[in-house]
Parts: structure tokens; sequence; C-alpha cells
């Protein structure tokens, strides 16, 4: 399956030719949709990691964990992916788009022309400029590979600092204690997930964290990494605080990929700008996935969703787009975490303007909050209610005004709402 992309492979490309750049689970999922919605031409896969198209929530929990192995983050079986009778080019970066002649550049010197081309390249782990952070054991996790670089540093007896108290450096968190390391958060912010999840959800999580031993520290900002005499990591902060450690972890957000965009003369703001198609400022170029900023009615602007399904849905529809089919991708977000026996999710776009109601009790096993906007259920956050957020989705969907007193009954199933 694997093609070198060659100048002469090139030249022979027909008129007929599809392109992904971006091997991760956008791309993967854009690559079936277009076989499976009839496209016969060629179909040319590039990304600059060397896995086929894997999904990675896993990365931060049962790798993490060394409860899974690497394979089982396919995104297709080995049969299903030969099947799809694509030309792969794994651990090539894309350098170049050629917008005026309408071909793409790789880093190994080929060039491969396109007719429609899709951008499905994600993003990269954010890094921090902290002093003496070269020469210690810091750690991101985006790749298969930083997972498999962390997971043996995580154990009893160590100590590790995370710093960024979002979910991924939560979820590292959670896994790290659960197999018995010691660790310290340590949140810029006054409260964990500040960007995503209103106060008492922060505040759970935090009794959470900190009922399983970790250390957390909120308003705390690094000022530099030093050496303590015995040649252990320290990480200091600015109010003096010391925290010794074996290895850090920065999570600290996402950079998205957008480079080749802008460079391309694409419309871009914090990632490639795309319409309700999918569609980028160039009508034969598309974008799905963390690179893509898509106007979203839910939360009355563009949005850059860094979530699974919004990989998956939207690198099937900018396929469909593609191929000229009919998309209107306008997703409600939906994202969810999984920490300790805790799985949380979040549908819609929690805002402090909305009236908050609760079913069962936030700080309990298992409760939903709502967010009205008078009567119209706008958001929904669920902690172990998996089952009711499936019908809080579709409260949201269906715009439906509510019964806020029955809404916060839970003898009132949520089918009869
Ligand atoms: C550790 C971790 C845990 C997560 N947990 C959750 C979760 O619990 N719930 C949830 O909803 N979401 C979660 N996510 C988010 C979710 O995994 C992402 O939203 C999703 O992977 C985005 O898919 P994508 O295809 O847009 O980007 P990616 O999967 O990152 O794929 C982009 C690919 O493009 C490649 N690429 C970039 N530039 C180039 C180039 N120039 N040339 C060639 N290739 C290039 C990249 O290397 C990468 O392989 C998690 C993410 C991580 C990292």
């Amino acid at each position: 399956m694997n093609s070198d992309a060659t100048a002469g492979g090139a030249a022979a490309a027909c008129a007929n030719t599809i392109v992904i750049i971006g091997a991760g689970q956008a791309g993967g999922w854009a690559a079936q949709t277009l076989r499976k919605e009839g496209f016969r031409g060629r179909l040319v896969l590039i990304g600059d990691e060397s896995h086929p198209p894997h999904e990675r929530p896993p990365l931060s929990k049962a790798i993490l964990a060394g409860e899974a192995a690497p394979e089982s983050l396919r995104l297709l079986k080995p049969e299903a992916f030969e099947a799809l009778s694509l030309e792969w080019h794994p651990a090539v970066p894309v350098t170049r788009i050629d917008r005026a002649v309408k071909s793409i550049e790789t880093a190994n010197g080929a060039s491969i022309p396109y007719d429609k081309l899709i951008l499905c390249t994600g993003g990269t782990a954010r890094h921090l400029a902290i002093p003496g952070a070269d020469a210690a054991p810091v750690h991101t996790l985006r790749r298969i590979e930083d997972a498999l670089a962390l997971a043996p540093v995580l154990g009893p007896g160590r100590a590790i600092v995370v710093i960024g108290g979002g979910w991924i450096g939560l979820e590292v968190a959670a896994t790290a204690r659960k197999r018995g390391a010691g660790v310290t958060v340590v949140e810029a912010q006054s409260r964990l997930c500040e960007r995503t999840v209103p106060g008492p959800v922060s505040q759970h999580l935090l009794a959470l964290h900190r009922s399983h031993g970790t250390g957390v520290m909120l308003d705390a900002s690094v000022e530099r990494i030093t050496r303590s005499p015995d040649g252990r990591s320290v990480v200091e902060l600015t109010d003096g605080a010391k925290l010794p450690c074996d290895a850090i972890v920065v999570g600290v957000g996402l950079v998205p990929n957008d480079h080749l965009a802008r460079d391309a003369g694409l419309e871009c703001d914090g990632g490639v700008i795309v319409d309700a198609c999918c569609r980028t400022s160039d009508p034969d170029i598309f974008a799905a996935g963390d690179v893509a900023v898509t106007p979203n009615p839910w939360a009355g602007r563009r949005l850059r969703l860094e979530s699974w399904q919004n990989a998956q849905d939207q690198g099937m529809a900018a396929a469909r787009s593609a191929l000229g089919l009919a998309v209107k991708y306008q997703p409600l977000p939906w994202f969810w975490s999984d920490q300790y026996d805790m799985n949380l999710q979040i549908y819609g776009m929690p805002s402090p303007a909305h009236r908050v109601v609760s079913r069962g009790c936030a700080g309990t096993a298992s409760f939903v909050l709502f967010y009205l906007d008078g009567n119209v259920v706008k958001a929904a956050i669920g902690h172990n209610a998996a089952r009711d957020l499936r019908f809080a989705r579709r409260l949201i969907e269906q715009n439906k005004t509510v019964d806020a007193a029955r809404l916060s009954d839970a003898e009132v199933p949520m089918s009869k709402l």
C-alpha cells in the first residue's frame, strides 16, 4: 500500500485525485468516507507519523496505564485499511501546498497533484518556554511515542509534576496516581479546566483529584526548573515553592497545525477557517478535525473543537463535501473525559449567562447539570450519567421548552421530558 511519491508518479496522476494531509483520526475517517461514498479515483493519504490512522483518547488512559497496546488505537483493521486501496505515505511531512498548480510537496522532494485537498493536520502539544526545561525530563502527550516514553516513568515511588490542570493534565495525573506515582498538578488559573467548564464542575474535579491524594496547586506559576544536589529535577514556582520530581508533564494545550494553510494564503485564525461545508477560502481545499475553525450555531461564533467526535464527524463531512455532496456541518459540541471512575461528558457550550438546573447533587456519584436559557436546555454536563445525557442531547438539539422542576427531579425519567 505504501508507494513512493515521485515526481514521475505525480505527472502520471489522473484528473481525479484527492489528497488528504494528516493520517490521524479525521484523515482516516475522510479516507474511509471517500471510498464508502463511491470515490474510485486516486486517493492519497500522507501523514508525518509512522502509524496508520489512529485515535488518541486512550493515550492518556489505557496506553499510559499499560492496559492496552498501541495497535489497539488503529482506526481500521489492517485488512480494512488495505481494502481502501489508497496510496499511503507514512512518516512523510508535507512541506508546501502550491495552489497555483494544485499540488503538494513533501519533505522527501516529491510533488503530488490534487483535484481536491483535505487538510486533517490536527495540532501539536504546546511547549512551555521554562528556563531549565531543556535539561529536565519534560514530557508532553500527543503521539503514541509520547505515551510510550512517559509510561515507564509513572509508577510507585515516582514523583510527577503535571504543569497544566486541563483535560490532558488531569487524565495523566489520574493515570499516574492509579499506577502509584505521587502527583502534583500546577495550574496557573484559579480553577481546573477553567476554559471549558463552569465553577462547580471545576470544584468537583478538584475534590476528585485531591481525594486520590494528588496535590493541586491553583494560581500557581512555574518560574524555572532546576536540579537538586541528588540529581532530581525541581520545579520552582514564582511564590518560592519547590517541587522535587522524577518527571514533568506539560499539558498546556494545543497549537493547531495550520502553517501549511497559512503559507498557502488560506484564511486562518487560530486554525484553518472553513464554512459549514468544511470548505476553506479555496473551494478545492477542505479542512477537518482539530485544525479546523468552523462556524458553530450552538456557540454563536466560530469554534475549533478538539474532540474525538468532531474529528470523526468532520472528517466524514469534509470527504462528502470534497465529492460535491450536500453537507451542512454544524455539530453540537460534545466532549468526554475519563478520570478514575468518573466519566464526564459535556454537550453544548455552558455559559455563565445560563440558569443552572441540577439533577442529582453535584459532587455525588452521578449527576447532570443542565444549562438553560429561559426554559430551553442549551448545554449539559453529566458525571457518570451517560444515559441521561443521551436524552439531554436530544433536548438541546430539539431546542425544546422544558419544565425545570421535572428536569431536576431524578424520579422523572429523562425519556418523559
Ligand atoms: C492524550 C489525548 C487524549 C484525548 N482524550 C480525549 C477524550 O477523552 N475525549 C475526546 O473527545 N477527545 C480526546 N482527545 C482529542 C482527540 O483525540 C482529538 O480531537 C483528535 O485526535 C483529533 O483528530 P485529528 O485527526 O484532527 O488530529 P490528529 O489525530 O492529531 O491527526 C493529525 C495528523 O496530521 C499529522 N500532520 C500534521 N502536519 C502534517 C504535515 N505537514 N504533513 C503530514 N502530516 C501532518 C499529524 O502528525 C497527525 O498524525 C484526546 C487527545 C489526546 C492527545
